[in-house]
């Protein structure tokens, strides 16, 4: 299944994409949020689909997406996970995943603008493989990290390098700013992405291909990083991690180059979708 979430940014409504054509879900009567995965929504959802789906409203493709799933209890981000980034950032590569948080407020659909915050200079791209935790995990076995995922979305994992590396203490600074979480358009569900450590995945500024990868080359692998996680914190259904970013950001470029006002990202993973953000000055949204 491909799950969506639509109309106005805080008051979307859930819906489903089948076959290219979107469908309003209000009917079936939850969110896709913490409780809706928490509680078998999934297949309860897949159920009702199966009764439903020829009857439910069709959403014109002009209507605005949201984030898939409704805003979660987290969003960790694992950062230096593909090594020919590590060597553009001018980091060694990591012995254990490299984990920081990104503030949930950040998160926006997969088309709304990408806001350069206040007082920045360096905003900049990063497309990553997202997963989507389905089940509470805490203290995971590796060899059962999959039964807790729910599945996987498109995501930007928009970061202010300046505010990053230069304003003390954590990533978080850099990370956390309102639409540097655009996510989507779509989660698809893991049934559908039979082996997510071959998916390649591209994004494009001004329709210059700057990153170009495949998830084959991720450091740590998506059980590696839920069981590890799981190790430090309860992961909830909902919760976000974004897996790592491959080279071509904007900081490892020589020069580098950063988002101006009016730049266009269009991003995209095998199976997971495309989005298309314009970068935006703030004040000027
Ligand atoms: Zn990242």
């Amino acid at each position: 299944m491909k799950l969506i979430r639509f109309g106005e940014q805080g008051k979307e409504k859930p819906g489903v994409e089948i076959k290219g054509k979107r469908l309003d879900c209000s009917g079936f009567g939850e969110d896709w949020s913490e409780d809706f995965f928490g509680s078998d929504g999934l297949n309860r959802l897949e159920k009702w689909l199966q009764q439903e789906s020829s009857q439910l409203p069709e959403i014109p493709q002009s209507i605005r997406l949201g984030s898939p799933i409704k805003r979660p209890s987290k969003i960790i981000c694992v950062g230096l996970n593909y090594s020919l980034h590590a060597k553009e950032s001018n980091m060694p590569l990591p012995e254990v995943p490299i984990l920081f948080m990104k503030a949930t407020s950040s998160l926006c659909g997969p088309n709304d603008p990408i806001i350069i915050p206040k007082n920045s200079t360096k905003t900049d791209w990063e497309v990553e493989l997202a997963v989507i935790i389905g089940k509470k995990a805490s203290y995971l076995d590796k060899d059962k990290a999959m039964d807790h995922v729910a599945g996987y979305c498109l995501h930007n994992d928009v970061s202010e390098r300046d505010f990053q590396l230069h304003h003390g203490g954590q990533w978080v600074k850099g990370k956390s700013a309102d639409h540097f979480a655009p996510l989507g358009p779509y989660l698809v569900t893991k049934d559908e992405i039979p082996n997510p450590h071959d998916l390649r995945l591209w994004l494009k500024v001004n329709g210059e291909m700057m990153q170009d990868s495949n998830t084959s080359d991720l450091v740590f692998d998506i059980p590696t990083l839920v069981a590890y996680i799981s190790q430090y914190m309860t992961l909830l259904p909902g919760d976000i991690i974004s897996t790592g970013t491959p080279s071509g950001v904007g900081l490892g470029l020589k020069p580098p180059r950063y988002l101006q006002h009016g730049d266009v990202v269009v991003l995209g993973i095998d199976g997971l979708g495309e989005a298309r953000q314009e970068a935006k000055d703030f004040g000027k949204v």
